[in-house]
């Protein structure tokens, strides 16, 4: 039923001033080839997976410990920081929202590019976080020039997702370099396949909050679990922000599978290669079939045909139990997002391409 037809117009009122992030679609039907959300097509660690099991098993009456100590020793010990300067959370998404409250709400405004990660505007709008957006250059790249200008804040996603193009630490150092005054915080979801994080940056800029997630490259996305590495004094900033709403970060059973995943580094390496050998197999492929591909420093491809319409591209391909994103902004109408899943997954995409494609 539709709730607007049901809701008494003055919440009514208030709900449709808040348009929130929808999801990629997680479909209830078996045997699709999904390749819409950029999860990991491999399942987490068996470390990772054995640990939660003796969670389980544990003690899941009691409370978690509130501070996840061992999993922020673990992180921290990982990238080579201090344990109070790791924050964690209920999957990146939260750990960023926590950043626009705590960091990024300046009185000057927020900036981030136009084509980006499409939960930074609904936070600044939830939040009342005044934000600019700053246009992306000609090749759908960040430009660091064009972020010297007045601002109260910048977040920027590096890899950059939908596009997926990776910006070198140089270039972050650069923007840090200028702009030492101001809460910079650089979203790294996917800098594990291929980019270069700016963690190292942090010792040299208290004003830079770097946030990963153990969504993708640790393929657990359902556990949600993300985290945040900077300053002491940003951390104890989020902190407080997040006792302010839930004074336990994760539960028992994702804490312990977090932190056992870090433990597991063979593991990560070789599905991590994987998935970038898988990407650039898929962008070899798509390229055949007359397809312009973005460089992607990510476990997802950025993709779009001269002469195809990329909204009926994706519904041809759903008709063939595929499913991809596509992108309706004005300047990206025409692409689309593609996660790498199996060897098998990426067979089936294109079969179904050609299939569409030749109009069979
Ligand atoms: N940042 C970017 C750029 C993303 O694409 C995503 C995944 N949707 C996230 C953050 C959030 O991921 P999670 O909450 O699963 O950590």
């Amino acid at each position: 039923p539709d709730p607007d037809a049901t809701m008494n117009p003055f919440w009514s009122q208030i709900a449709h001033e808040l348009s929130p992030y929808v999801p990629g679609e997680q479909p209830r039907i078996t045997n699709l080839v999904k390749l819409n959300t950029n999860e990991s097509p491999f399942g987490p660690s068996p470390l990772a997976l054995d640990a939660m099991r003796a969670a389980l098993a544990d003690s899941l009456r009691l409370y978690p410990d509130p501070e996840a100590t061992e999993l922020r020793e673990a992180l921290a010990a990982h990238h080579g920081v201090k344990a109070e300067q790791v924050f964690v959370g209920n999957g990146s998404d939260e750990v960023l929202a926590h950043a626009f409250v705590a960091l990024l709400k300046q009185p000057k405004p927020l900036l981030f590019p136009d084509v980006t990660y499409s939960f930074y505007p609904v936070w600044a709008q939830l939040f009342g976080v005044a934000f600019e957006t700053v246009p992306l250059d000609d090749g759908m790249r960040v430009r660091i020039e064009d972020y010297w200008r007045e601002a109260g804040s910048i977040v920027i996603a590096n890899p950059n997702a939908p596009t997926g193009i990776a910006l070198p630490r140089a270039e972050i150092g650069r923007l840090l370099k200028d702009r030492p005054d101001i809460p910079v915080v650089i979203d790294e979801a996917y800098v594990d396949f291929g980019g270069e994080s700016a963690a190292p940056l942090i010792a040299d800029h208290p004003n830079l909050l770097v946030v990963q997630t153990m969504s993708k490259s640790r393929a657990l996305a359902g556990l949600r679990v993300g985290y945040a590495l900077g300053d002491v004094g940003l951390i104890e900033a989020l902190t407080r922000v997040k006792d302010s709403f839930n004074s336990y970060p994760l539960g028992r059973i994702a804490q312990a599978g977090a932190t056992a995943s870090l433990r597991d580094d063979t593991y990560f390496r070789e599905t991590c290669a994987r998935i970038i050998a898988g990407r650039e197999a898929m962008t070899r492929e798509l390229t055949k079939l007359g397809f312009v591909v973005l460089p992607s420093s990510t476990n997802f491809v950025f993709a779009r045909h001269p002469a195809q319409d990329g909204a009926k591209l994706a519904a041809a391909l759903r008709e063939r139990a595929v499913l991809v994103r596509h992108f309706n902004k004005p300047r990206t109408a025409p692409w689309l997002r593609i996660t790498v899943g199996t060897e098998d997954d990426t067979r089936r995409l294109i079969e179904s391409l050609v299939d569409v494609l030749t109009d069979r």
